[in-house]
């Protein structure tokens, strides 16, 4: 049959060879996917993971980024979302109903919590804020209805590091789903699915871990990405079906930038982990600085969960509370004074950033909460000198005020 020219070139018969090898992961663009026939599209969803449906359920890239965040979490299987807050509502979404209750630490990641206020409440679903150092105090608020123990190690912008252990422990013993907020740890600070790897068997985990991949996987504050990892086959098969049916996908752009990022992770960690841990030790010799926030610091709060669990491993985060002497706008002039520090959201990409937050404002009430004026350092690639002399000019700029 001799066809038309342009039928002949929508339908080329070239193919890349078989046997060409590069670093890099090939990229599938897809939202159509071709079945051979008939029948393979009337047994399509039989595939899962073993086959192609449509753009939004795979393509051979998205399974090699899975299939690394897994390994790179000690999970077995990940799903990917458009955002790390997308995969904590998924988890959400796909373990509770009308009527559960899930229980929120209260240092954790704001939007979590706000998503509960609004969106869980409205669907039926309460919440309760626990105090990640107060193990026990999670016993008592514990009730028939409790289906999920959301954790955090080390919280957000107070960066306490709960006992893990403990909390684990506790959540086992009456049959309660725990999921780890892991962007923090990143699958390289310790394996949430194994937190007491020198202790003799039974292994003890958590179920799932989310994991912002903005954060340390992209590693370039350019990629929004989330993923939700887990070891447990039955668990994963309601995150999946709960996935599929809700429409979140993730471009081929996006695939490409975290899988060329990946492999570095490890060294960027430890880089950052290295830099920021001098620069908190540099903050507590400052007479402006009246708490320093970073879980190697033995007067942090939690620091000694930290020291069982991730002794090796810190993230590139710490937090300076100015003394209360200082106001509001002399805080704000120290911020806006730095030059190298960004002011921005986010963090683990090259460019170092600081954002200052109200402490009240942020824990509201909670006695656990500390006040004061706060400053959240994410520490990037640049030489740590240069950012200390940036911290000590912006430090003179704020004594203007
Ligand atoms: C940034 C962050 C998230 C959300 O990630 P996005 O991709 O920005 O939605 C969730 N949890 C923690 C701890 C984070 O730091």
């Amino acid at each position: 049959m001799t066809r038309q020219k342009i039928t002949t070139l929508i339908h080329h018969p070239y193919r890349a060879p078989p046997g060409f090898g590069s670093p890099a992961t090939p990229i599938h663009k897809a939202s159509t996917i071709f079945f051979p026939s008939c029948a393979a599209l009337n047994s399509r969803y039989e595939k899962q993971k073993t086959g192609y449906i449509y753009g939004l359920h795979g393509t051979p890239t998205s399974f090699v980024l899975e299939e690394r965040l897994a390994t790179l979490e000690g999970g077995l299987h990940t799903l990917l979302l458009p955002s790390g807050l997308a995969a904590i509502t998924l988890v959400n979404m796909a373990l509770l109903k009308t009527g559960d209750e899930v229980l929120i630490p209260a240092n954790a990641y704001g939007p979590s919590i706000e998503l509960a206020r609004h969106q869980l409440s409205q669907w039926g679903i309460t919440h309760r804020l626990y105090n990640p150092l107060n193990a026990a105090e999670v016993t008592t608020l514990m009730g028939p209805n409790t289906k999920l123990i959301w954790l955090e190690a080390a919280g957000s912008v107070t960066l306490e590091f709960p006992d893990l252990v403990a909390l684990v422990n506790l959540a086992k013993e009456r049959n309660v789903i725990t999921v780890l907020d892991n962007t923090w740890g990143a699958g390289i600070a310790f394996n949430a699915f194994n937190l007491t790897p020198t202790e003799p068997a039974p292994v003890l985990g958590v179920d799932i871990t989310i994991q912002a991949l903005t954060k340390y996987p992209s590693g370039g504050g350019d990629v929004l990405m989330g993923s939700v990892t887990t070891r447990d086959e039955a668990l994963h098969q309601r995150l999946n079906a709960c996935h599929m049916r809700m429409g979140w996908g993730v471009g081929a752009g996006d695939l490409e930038a975290v899988l060329r990022a990946l492999p570095t992770i490890e060294l960027r960690y430890e880089a950052q982990d290295r830099s920021a841990r001098v620069l908190a030790q540099w903050w507590t010799q400052q007479p402006q600085a009246k708490h320093v926030l970073h879980p190697a610091l033995p007067s942090s709060p939690g620091h000694a969960h930290w020291q069982r669990i991730s002794p090796g491993h810190a993230a590139c985060l710490f937090s300076v509370v100015f003394d209360e002497k200082f106001s509001v706008a002399q805080v704000h002039a120290f911020v806006d004074a730095l030059q190298l520090f960004k002011i921005g959201l986010s963090w683990a990409g090259p460019i170092s950033l600081a954002v200052p937050f109200n402490l009240s404002a942020l824990r509201g009430s909670n006695p656990w909460g500390g006040c004061g004026h706060l400053v959240r350092f994410a520490v990037g690639f640049e030489a740590i000198e240069d950012l200390m002399l940036d911290c000590e000019q912006a430090l003179s700029a704020m004594a203007l005020v």
